[in-house]
């Protein structure tokens, strides 16, 4: 396991940290659950709900990677656009990814409640919004989406995005109001303290070294116990290592940098009056403001693991290219976490052999879908809720090993980049946009006092010059 994947200045969650159990003495159980992240939780809760006996050991602790790490912004979908999804396996069966991703976001509402954690700081609205002049895209989104995928959506125009957000860098915006943000950092601790209340038993400092899946029940090798178990659920995403390795490198690892800004006062309510969380349309942005005048924001990713607190700078300047009016911000907190992304951009859900199953490779959609991906697990084995096979299309697809780390981060960088030149020249088209409609307002203001008509624009030399229309054939129309 890679020590630096979720090292920080200053660590948000050691107060939760509480009594860590490491397993020091062999157990017979149903469900054996490798990994105490958002996914390998949420089964464990799940599970122990409907009565049965789980198990969740964690290498290191409760939310050691990711999960400990993110911004906790909740949506529906997936990583993979929603287009993208009915190309690949057709209208209805997207629709129902789509529900069973709704269910997703509507699980964890459910936990995230001040009874159950208190402190979660639970908000509502996030908005998504565009880096280039998107209205068309925008309008077909916003129809697809309410109409087709019953989800509350709102499509706003520049003016509204930039009415909320004062920066040149956003166009249009899709509103959702259902979605919400929590603390992200602490609900994975609430998320153990309502599995544990439920039944299962969590040991920490606990790494699976080996498994072996074959027969009715399964062995799990640790350091200083051995386990049977009916199921096993490899929840470990990209450190799950030994256990499974070939299912390891159907990931490639991202590790995506986060920080809190200090306190900023007025000039960031003059800058962002938007309360929820912002994510750009290409997935390099994500913000939101904390504690009234701080500004939470996730931007940089490398491929390998990095001291986070290199990355402060970075997100300082990144802050200060979107929103100049801030000026210089003083970072006070940075970290990071490796998030697990598959080629297919869709989660690896599903059960590799009778009694084996796999819940990993969520990207930097994870709350929603790990919720999901949990709760189908577990009612599959409980249940024999089959609907986990709606991610059967998506095979594990080996990631390409080093070389696939090195090929994934030269095709990021490179889509950061023309992300950015798109962003530039939308920019930069608008400010060319308004200078001639300036320039046209004012000739024609002196036309109207000098009592002239405006010349007619001339078409530019080389080019034909329109002709005017002929009268339309309304017999001929239509056909050709
Ligand atoms: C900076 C950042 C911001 C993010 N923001 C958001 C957001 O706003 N909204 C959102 O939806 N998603 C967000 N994400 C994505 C989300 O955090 C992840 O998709 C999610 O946490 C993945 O959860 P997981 O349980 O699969 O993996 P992990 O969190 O990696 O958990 C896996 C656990 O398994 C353990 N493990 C591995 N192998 C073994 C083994 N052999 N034995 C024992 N234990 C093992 C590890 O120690 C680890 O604790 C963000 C991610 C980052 C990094």
């Amino acid at each position: 396991m890679n020590e630096s994947s979720a090292s920080k200045i200053v660590g948000p969650d050691a107060a939760t940290l509480t009594e860590r159990s490491r397993l020091s003495f062999d157990l017979d159980i149903d469900i054996a659950v490798v990994g105490a992240g958002l996914a390998g939780l949420t089964v464990a809760l799940e599970a122990a709900r409907l009565g049965a006996s789980v198990a969740v050991l964690e290498g290191r602790h409760v939310g050691w990677n990711a999960s400990g790490h993110q911004l906790g912004t909740v949506m529906p979908g997936y990583g993979l656009p929603i287009g993208d999804l009915i190309a690949r396996i057709g209208f209805e069966d997207t629709r129902e990814l789509w529900a069973l991703s709704r269910e997703g976001a509507e699980f964890v509402r459910a936990n995230a409640t001040e009874e159950w954690m208190p402190g979660i700081a639970l908000s509502e609205g996030a908005l998504v919004v565009s880096n280039v002049e998107a209205g068309d895209e925008l309008i077909a989104r916003l129809q697809m989406l309410g109409e087709d995928f019953e989800t509350e959506v709102e499509g706003w125009q520049v003016d509204r995005v930039r009415a909320e957000l004062r920066t040149d860098h956003y166009f249009h915006g899709v509103y959702y109001p259902k979605a919400f943000q929590i603390d992200g950092r602490k609900y994975v601790h609430g998320l153990a303290a309502l599995a544990r209340r439920a039944g299962a038993r969590i040991f920490e400092e606990t790494p699976v070294v080996s498994i072996d899946p074959s027969g009715i029940r399964k062995r799990i090798v640790t350091p200083s116990a051995r386990l049977r178990a009916s199921h096993i659920v490899l929840a470990g995403n990209i450190h799950l290592g030994a256990p499974l390795r070939r299912l390891s490198e159907t990931l490639l690892p991202v590790w995506r940098y986060a920080a809190v800004t200090a306190p900023l006062g007025m000039r960031l309510a003059e800058a962002i009056a938007f309360q929820g969380s912002v994510t750009d349309s290409d997935g390099i942005d994500q913000f939101r403001v904390v504690e009234g005048d701080r500004l939470m924001w996730a931007s940089p990713e490398t491929t390998w693991a990095a001291n986070p607190a290199r990355f402060a700078p970075a997100i300082a300047r990144r802050i200060r290219t979107i929103f100049p009016q801030l000026g210089g911000v003083e970072i006070s907190e940075v970290w990071s976490g490796a998030i697990g992304q598959t080629v297919h951009g869709m989660p690896q859900i599903g059960q590799l052999r009778k009694g084996l199953w796999v819940a990993s490779g969520f990207g930097r959609h994870g709350l929603n879908t790990t919720a999901m991906a949990g709760q189908l697990i577990a009612r599959s084995i409980l249940w024999g809720d089959e609907r986990w096979r709606l991610f059967s299309p998506f095979e594990l697809v080996w990631a390409g090993g080093a070389t696939g780390r090195v090929a994934g981060y030269a095709i990021g960088m490179w889509e950061r980049g023309s992300s950015a030149a798109a962003g530039a020249l939308a920019r930069y088209r608008e400010r060319a946009r308004s200078r001639e409609r300036a320039a046209e307002a004012r000739l024609a203001e002196a036309n109207r006092k000098a009592g002239t008509r405006p010349p007619q624009r001339r078409p530019p030399p080389g080019r034909p010059r329109p002709q005017p229309p002929e009268p339309a054939n309304r017999e001929g129309e239509g056909t050709s």
